[in-house]
C-alpha cells in the first residue's frame, strides 16, 4: 500500500500543475510561419493552392481518390447524407458524440440506434442487422476513440441493404483498419474531423474521403452552397470550405503525423501496462493488427471490482488536479434532440452500462511518459483506498 493519501480524502493533490486531458502538438517552424506570411500577404485568404495542395496530399496518405476539405467533420457528414439523397431512418451507434446523430436530424433522417459492443465500444454489427427494415437509407457506423469499428460485417450488412455505408471517421485519421488499410478507404465514404482534439488537426476542419467520383463531385458543389459555379444553386448547401491558413497547417502537420500516432501508441501501452494489476480497470478493445490513432484511451470501471463507480473516480482524480471525461454520457439516446424519436423500441443495454462506467484518460501526442506513470500510480492509489472512499461519499450523501 502506497503512503500516498488521496486528495479526495484529505491529502496534497498528486499534481501541482493541472493536467488536461489533452493538447494540440504542434510544429510550428519558419517554413510554416513563413507559409502563413505569404497567405496572408497574397490575399488568396480561401479557395485557393494550398487547399488543393492539402486534399492532393491526403488522398497520397490515405490512399483514396478524393479528399474534400471542409469546415468541420459536422459539416462535412451534414453535406454527405445530403449528397447520397438519403431519405427514411438511419441505423446508428448511439454511444458517440453528438455530431454523428446532428448531421443525420439535420438531413430530416430518422435515427434508429444499435447496440455497441462492450469490449470495442463500437456499434455490434449483429444489433445492426436487427435494426435494418425496408425504410433504412444508410447504415452509419463510427470509429470510437480513434480504433476502427467492425467495417467488414458493417460493408456486407449495407451490400445487402443496397445502402451506403458512412463511417463518422471524426477521431480516427492516420489509423489503420486490421490488416494494415488506411482508415478513410472503408465504406462508401468516411469524414474525419481535424479539431483541436484530434490527434491531426487545422485549427477547425473536416476531410471527406471517398473513392466515389460522383459524390465528390457533389460534395464540392455542396460545400460552395450548392452553388456549381452559374449562380443557380442545385440544392441547398452550406459554405463548409476550409480556409487557405488551415490548410497550411495540414500540409505542414501531415508529414509529423506517423510519428505522433507512433507516440500515442506507446503511451497507450504504458497507461496498459501501468494499469494491468488494477482490478476493474479495463481497456477499449480492438484487433491487434489494427492500429488506432489514440484520440481517447477509454477506459471502463466496475464499481464492483474497483470498489467505487466512475463518477466517483472522476472526482477522486479532479481533485488530484487530473482532467477526465465520461464519454459518452449522456449517450445520444438520452439526450433532449433525440428523445421524441423514442418509440420504445430501442434496446441498449451494453450502451447504457457504457455511459455509466466509461471514463477517457489524459493523453497528448507529447505528453511526457511520467505524467502517465504518475496518473497510474494516483488511480492505483485511489483504487487501495476505495472503501474509505466510498465510506466518505456515503456520508457526505446522508448528510445533504
Ligand atoms: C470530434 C468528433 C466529431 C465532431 O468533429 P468537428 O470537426 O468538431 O465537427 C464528430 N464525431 C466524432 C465521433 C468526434 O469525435
Amino acid at each position: 500500500m502506497s503512503s500516498k493519501r488521496p486528495a479526495i480524502l484529505g491529502g496534497a493533490p498528486a499534481l501541482i500543475d493541472p493536467v488536461p486531458l489533452t493538447r494540440p502538438t504542434q510544429t510550428v517552424n519558419t517554413a510554416l510561419l513563413s507559409t502563413f506570411s505569404d497567405i496572408v500577404k497574397s490575399g488568396n485568404l480561401t479557395k485557393g493552392d494550398e487547399l488543393a495542395a492539402l486534399e492532393r496530399a491526403v488522398c497520397e496518405f490515405l490512399g483514396v481518390q478524393n479528399a474534400i476539405a471542409v469546415s468541420s467533420c459536422t459539416s462535412g457528414l451534414m453535406l454527405t447524407l445530403c449528397c447520397l439523397g438519403l431519405r427514411g431512418e438511419i441505423v446508428l451507434p448511439s454511444f458517440t458524440f453528438m455530431a454523428t446523430g446532428h448531421a443525420a436530424l439535420w438531413n430530416g433522417l430518422t435515427p434508429v440506434f444499435a447496440d455497441i459492443d462492450p469490449d470495442t465500444f463500437a456499434v455490434d454489427p449483429d444489433r445492426v442487422a436487427e435494426a435494418l427494415t425496408p425504410r433504412t437509407a444508410a447504415v452509419f457506423g463510427a470509429h470510437t476513440f480513434g480504433a476502427p469499428c467492425d467495417v467488414g460485417a458493417l460493408a456486407k450488412l449495407a451490400a445487402e441493404g443496397a445502402v451506403p455505408l458512412v463511417l463518422d471517421a471524426a477521431p480516427a485519421f492516420g489509423g489503420t483498419y486490421p490488416g494494415g488499410a488506411m482508415i478513410g478507404t472503408g465504406g462508401t465514404v468516411e469524414v474525419f474531423s481535424l479539431s483541436p482534439t484530434k490527434p491531426f488537426t487545422t485549427g477547425e476542419g473536416g476531410i471527406i474521403a471517398t473513392d466515389d467520383a460522383a459524390l465528390a463531385r457533389e460534395l464540392r458543389i455542396g460545400r460552395e452552397y450548392g452553388n456549381a459555379g452559374g449562380y443557380d444553386s442545385a440544392f441547398a448547401g452550406l459554405n463548409a470550405r476550409m480556409p487557405e491558413l488551415s490548410a497550411a497547417l495540414g500540409r505542414h502537420n501531415l508529414p509529423h503525423l506517423p510519428e505522433l500516432l507512433e507516440r500515442r501508441g506507446h503511451l497507450a501501452d504504458r497507461y496498459r501496462a501501468g494499469l494491468a494489476d488494477v482490478a476493474g480497470v479495463r481497456f477499449q478493445r480492438f484487433d491487434p493488427s489494427a492500429r488506432p490513432t489514440y484520440k481517447d484511451v477509454g477506459l471502463r470501471v466496475s464499481p464492483e471490482e474497483f470498489g467505487i463507480d466512475r463518477d466517483t473516480l472522476a472526482s477522486a482524480l479532479r481533485a488530484e488536479h487530473i482532467a477526465t471525461r465520461n464519454y459518452y454520457d449522456p449517450p445520444l439516446h438520452r439526450q433532449k434532440a433525440y428523445r421524441r424519436f423514442d418509440t420504445g423500441s430501442w434496446s441498449l443495454p451494453h450502451t447504457e452500462e457504457l455511459s455509466r462506467t466509461a471514463i477517457t484518460v489524459p493523453l497528448w501526442s507529447d505528453m511526457p511518459e511520467h505524467l502517465v506513470d504518475q496518473i497510474c500510480d494516483v488511480i492505483r492509489v485511489i483504487h487501495e483506498h476505495a472503501p474509505e472512499i466510498a465510506d466518505r461519499i456515503h456520508l457526505n450523501e446522508a448528510l445533504a
